[in-house]
């Protein structure tokens, strides 16, 4: 489809997008809105900038990234091959990503030109660069992940079937609930032994409240693109640094839980903006900076608060 620009971005919604606009507003306006245009070369000042933040990438974000990518590989040789690659391969390929984003974040002057082709690492953008004890916690996380999804549930599962069991995988699709897009990303879709589709979710943070949440619109998506009923779908989130699998229950009681908190969300999302019709935000001060600030200095968007939050002496 042809690229039309807009004045104002198409409103949609996603889990994501729920969770920047619950944890900060003022991230949330410039993530969503600010940065929009920010890629045109006579675009306003900031908006260029909030762009270039916007892409902006840490390097926990960028393992789990990474991650996702080798569990993406290695569903894709199940699905062919009934086998899983090697834990050295996949260790191999995430640290090739790693090693990639390492060398382009040396080159400031690239990524400024095309955010959206190179990498840059915040702690390389805002400071020296990596640690030895982030490079540490970075080399754990890997070696605990990659072993974990060799060996998760998940993978136990579709190997003792058959990788022809797996339907989906890592794909981003969007449905459409009250007429607007609802952006899905099921990292994992199969059918288990009693027929039910497992809709399995790889996790490289600690447990949180909304992981189930998140699965429930994997499964409205589900639903919605092929017709699978409740009783026929259930949930699963691998947090793979512990190799802790947690199931997640689907019912139709759930599902339409699920989709109440969509529409609250996008309400409250509409009651923010000064013209929902054309999604025009209001004016930047309207977004309130964050309540808590003690990560204020690991976020993308620092540089853009950084006046005044020193001019409310937080920092
Ligand atoms: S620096 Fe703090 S206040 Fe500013 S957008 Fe980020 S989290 Fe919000």
């Amino acid at each position: 489809m042809a690229f039309t620009r807009t004045d104002y971005p198409v409103f949609s919604w996603s889990s994501s997008r729920k969770g920047t606009f619950d944890e900060c507003r003022r991230k949330y306006y410039y993530n969503y809105y600010l940065a929009h245009n920010g890629w045109e070369d006579d675009a306003d000042e900031d908006a260029r900038l909030a762009y270039r933040l916007k892409k902006l990438t840490g390097i926990h974000l960028l393992l789990g990234s990474a991650v996702h990518e080798v569990a993406e590989y290695a569903a894709k040789i199940v699905k062919s091959e009934n086998r899983l690659p090697s834990e050295d391969k996949m260790i191999e390929k995430v640290k090739f990503l790693l090693n990639s984003a390492w060398k382009e974040s040396q080159n400031p002057q690239l990524w400024q030109q095309n955010p959206n082709r190179y990498l840059m690492l915040h702690s390389f953008y805002y400071g020296d660069g990596l640690s030895k004890s982030v490079i540490e916690k970075i080399k754990d996380k890997l070696y605990a992940a990659v072993p974990n999804i060799l060996k998760s549930k998940t993978f136990e599962e579709i190997l003792s079937q058959g990788g022809d069991s797996i339907k989906i995988h890592e794909s981003m699709d969007t449905f459409s609930l009250f007429g607007l897009d609802i952006y899905a990303v099921p990292d994992l879709v199969y059918k288990n032994a009693l027929g039910k589709w497992v809709v399995a979710d790889w996790k490289t943070g600690k447990e949180h409240d909304s992981h189930p949440s998140q699965i429930h619109v994997y499964c409205l998506y589900l639903a919605d693109k092929y017709g699978v009923s409740a009783e026929e779908m259930t949930g699963r989130v691998e947090y793979l640094l512990t190799g802790v699998s947690r199931d997640v229950e689907i019912t139709a009681e759930s599902l339409d839980t699920a989709v109440q908190e969509i529409k609250e969300s996008i309400e409250k999302m509409k009651k923010d903006l000064k013209d929902p019709e054309q999604n025009m935000p209001f004016e930047r001060e309207k977004y309130t900076l964050a309540k808590h600030r003690q990560f204020c200095r690991y976020c993308n968007f620092y540089q853009l608060c950084e006046d005044e939050l020193l001019e409310e002496n937080v920092i």
